[in-house]
């Protein structure tokens, strides 16, 4: 267990496209560890393996609902249907957050830490969370997307 560095909005890693993980080794195992509490510690509710510098196809995600923390590898969305506004924030755009245009529902297909395939239905946040999370796995960000910023006092 341990905190790794997030990368911030400027780093060209932040940019890239990921590679698919071809295999659930104990290497990406200690990752999708060490990215859930560097998730925790700066209080996010997701977390992408570019924004702690790697460039691998694997995200957490834990909207601190009953399903609590989720391990995704290769995440892929397979359905989409909806929309819905909210409010985002990215750990890797500090002090900056916008309203962006997400699907309400998601179906996402996935490998686990054992390396078994998954699916994964979300609606409201956790879908945001999802589709947010995967598209730091295609270098796209929020900031790239957004209808307008919000303001807090
Ligand atoms: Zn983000």
């Amino acid at each position: 267990m341990a905190i790794r560095k997030i990368r911030e909005i400027g780093d060209p890693i932040l940019r890239k496209k990921s590679k698919e993980v071809s295999q659930v080794t104990d290497r990406i195992k200690i990752l999708l560890d060490d990215m859930a509490d560097t998730m925790y510690k700066a209080d996010g509710v997701g977390l992408a393996a570019p924004q702690v510098g790697l460039l691998k196809r694997v995200i957490v995600v834990d909207i601190r609902d009953e399903d609590g923390l989720i391990k995704l590898v290769n995440p892929e969305i397979i359905e989409k249907d909806g929309e819905q506004v909210g409010v985002e924030g990215c750990l890797s755009v500090p002090d900056f957050n916008a309203n962006v245009k997400r699907p309400e529902h998601v179906v996402v297909k996935y490998l686990d830490e054992e390396g078994e395939e998954k699916q994964i239905e979300a609606h409201g946040l956790k879908a945001v969370a999802l589709c947010h999370e995967i598209d730091h796995l295609n270098g796209v960000l929020f900031v790239d997307k957004y209808e307008e910023e919000v303001k807090f006092d």
